[in-house]
């Protein structure tokens, strides 16, 4: 059995999750949020949402800052009240991922603090970037996987530096994409499932 994790960074946004959560429910995937624990905290229905809906909810900062740019005072708090926040919905995590995948020397202590397993990516899509349009981001998901591959995908990254309504353009090329790879074989995986199995 062919595998895959598909995993959206930056989110919840009011704007987006809940149409990619439809169409992750049409499509009968379960995925892993790598969510910005501020937008969880202000959208806590589609939290709930995920949960219900089997998806692995994980987490990727209180605010999105850089690491290169936090101080080991702000990374305690970064993790901290990310962690107050996410139990307050009920939510404990496991899984992290930095902004960026950018790490500082502290990164690692707070990881280990708090038994988090640090997860990167295999496949970037570019999904972010101005210009890229639903029929190029297929494309380089198609390209650039393998069996077992974690793909990073954003269901939020306006905030953050990505193409104004970048979201819309990942939905769609996931609409194209996802049908194929289910015909090709593969079967989707959270993090989760992912790491018991490895
Ligand atoms: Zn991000």
């Amino acid at each position: 059995m062919k595998r895959l994790v598909l995993t959206f960074d930056d989110g919840p946004d009011v704007k987006y999750t809940g149409r990619l959560l439809d169409l992750l429910k049409k499509e009968g995937i379960k995925a892993t949020f790598f969510v910005v624990a501020k937008n969880a905290a202000a959208c806590p229905e589609l939290i709930q949402r995920m949960k219900k809906e089997g998806h692995c909810i994980a987490f990727h900062s209180l605010e999105h800052r850089h690491a290169y740019l936090c101080s080991y005072r702000y990374m305690k708090h970064d993790f901290s009240k990310s962690m107050e926040l996410l139990q307050n919905m009920n939510c404990p995590v496991k899984f992290y991922r930095p902004p960026w995948g950018a790490r500082n020397i502290f990164t690692k202590r707070f990881v280990n603090q708090y038994h988090l397993h640090m997860i990167l990516w295999d496949v970037m899509a570019e999904d972010w970037k101005v210009g890229n349009t639903p029929e190029i981001i297929a494309g380089k998901i198609e390209k650039r996987i393998f069996d077992g591959a974690v793909i990073c995908l954003h269901d939020g990254c306006e905030k953050y530096g990505g193409a104004k309504g970048a979201p819309n353009q990942t939905i769609e090329a996931l609409k194209l994409v996802l049908p194929k790879l289910k015909r090709e074989g593969y079967q989707f995986i959270t993090v989760e499932e992912y790491l018991k199995n490895a």
